[in-house]
Order: C-alpha cells, then sequence, then structure tokens
C-alpha cells in the first residue's frame, strides 16, 4: 500500500480522533515526506539532529519538526531555531541547555519529559523520584526559554498487551497528579505522547493525546 493509503487506513482506526499524528519519518526520503504532507499531514518527527536539520531545510517551512529521539546537550543549537516539540527530555541538565538556546533565539521551545515506564533498562526517562528532585528544587523555574507542556513514554516492547497497557495507565496517572500540584508558570501540562505504530489504539484507550508513528505510515525501516 501507498502512504496516502495507510494514512488513510490509520486515521480510520483513530479511537480519537482529536489525537495527533505525528509522523515518524526518520531514514525515510524526501519524496517520502512529501507524499505524506500532500494528505495534510504538518507534523513529523525524528530521531536524529542531523537528519532532522537537513530535511527542515529542504522541506515546506509550514512542517512543524519534533524532536523524538534522545538528544544530546551539545546538539540542541542546531534545532533551537526551528523546533516546534521536543519529545524526549531526560534530565534537568538537558532542559537546561535547551532553555539556553532558546534564549538566544529568543524562542520558547516546547518539550515534553520523557519517564520511564518501560520495564527494560535502555529506554531513557525520568522516574517519579527524580521528577520530584527536580520539582523540589525549584530552581526549573528560573528556566524562562521552556515551556513544559506534557510527557512522553515509551512502553516495553512486547506482545503482552495488558502489559503494555498497563504502562500506558501508569504514565496517564502520573501525568494527572502532576497536573493536580502547583507547578511553575513554565508549566502548562496538557499534552500525553505515547503510542507507536503497535500500540498506538492501546495507547489512544489509555489517554494519549499525540501518537508517534512511523513503520505503519513509511514501510520498515
Ligand atoms: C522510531 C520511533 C517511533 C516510531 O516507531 P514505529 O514503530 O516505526 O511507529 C516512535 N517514537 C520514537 C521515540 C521512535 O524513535
Amino acid at each position: 500500500m501507498s502512504i496516502k493509503e495507510n494514512l488513510f487506513e490509520i486515521k480510520n482506526t483513530f479511537k480519537n480522533p482529536e489525537c495527533l499524528l505525528v509522523a515518524v519519518s526518520k531514514t525515510k526520503s524526501i519524496e517520502a515526506i512529501k507524499e505524506a504532507y500532500e494528505t495534510g499531514i504538518r507534523d513529523f518527527g525524528e530521531n536524529k539532529v542531523q537528519e532532522l536539520v537537513e530535511k527542515h531545510e529542504h522541506l515546506p517551512s509550514d512542517i512543524r519538526w519534533h524532536m523524538i529521539g534522545h538528544l544530546q546537550r551539545n546538539k540542541v543549537k542546531y534545532i533551537a531555531p526551528f523546533v516546534y516539540l521536543i519529545h524526549g527530555v531526560d534530565s534537568y541538565k538537558l532542559l537546561k541547555e535547551i532553555d539556553k538556546q532558546a534564549s538566544k533565539v529568543d524562542r520558547i521551545i516546547h518539550c515534553l519529559l520523557q519517564i520511564h515506564i518501560a520495564q527494560e533498562e535502555s529506554k531513557f526517562g525520568f522516574d517519579e523520584n527524580e521528577l520530584n528532585e527536580m520539582f523540589n528544587s525549584m530552581e526549573i523555574q528560573s528556566l524562562k526559554n521552556i515551556k513544559i507542556i506534557g510527557l512522553m513514554g515509551m512502553a516495553t516492547f512486547t506482545e503482552d498487551t495488558q502489559k503494555i497497557r498497563s504502562e500506558f495507565r501508569g504514565l496517564k496517572n502520573l501525568f494527572e497528579t502532576l497536573k493536580a500540584k502547583n507547578l511553575p508558570s513554565n508549566f502548562d501540562l496538557k499534552e500525553i505522547s505515547m503510542g507507536m505504530s503497535g500500540d498506538y489504539l492501546l495507547a489512544q484507550e489509555e489517554g494519549s493525546t499525540m501518537v508517534r508513528i512511523g513503520s505503519a505510515i513509511f514501510g520498515s525501516r
């Protein structure tokens, strides 16, 4: 099936039509992205800074570029001028660097805190203790050029749908718990980025507001 057909099918299965589809175009060509763009998709996700910068230069300027992968601090400066949303913020140090680079280009960069919800050791992200530490330090209030608009998580890579569901549910619960707190003014929690090609329907059932879908649209990598 073509990219257009895949997108049509995926949109048709959505449990929540309001949920934002971020088309994950990593490793895929400019032509493939254009095909998705022509169907009206404007949100694209990449996980490598260099690829993100190159694609941004060659594609229409109304595309909203999402940085979805692990972001190294020394590379923030390359995407700060244009990135729309950074999904994988997994340390306070990274947040500080994003704030610094955003201030240089006079922007307020929207970020999601990546939460470690999977069982696997390899996945990046904050756990609840680290989050609380960050909030308690109050230092985060001084970062004026970032806005934390939600949370992001990746479930364990498994066939066990109950497990995936319970991890997504845990992220949603954490989101609600945080929202109920008196958070600094650079917080405006409204998004939960969870769900990929294999588990986006489960994620939507558990309250996802953004799904990051790659292979189901563009084919395997
Ligand atoms: C690659 C990637 C995706 C998309 O994965 P698919 O299984 O191809 O849909 C989503 N999120 C992140 C962080 C990724 O790196």
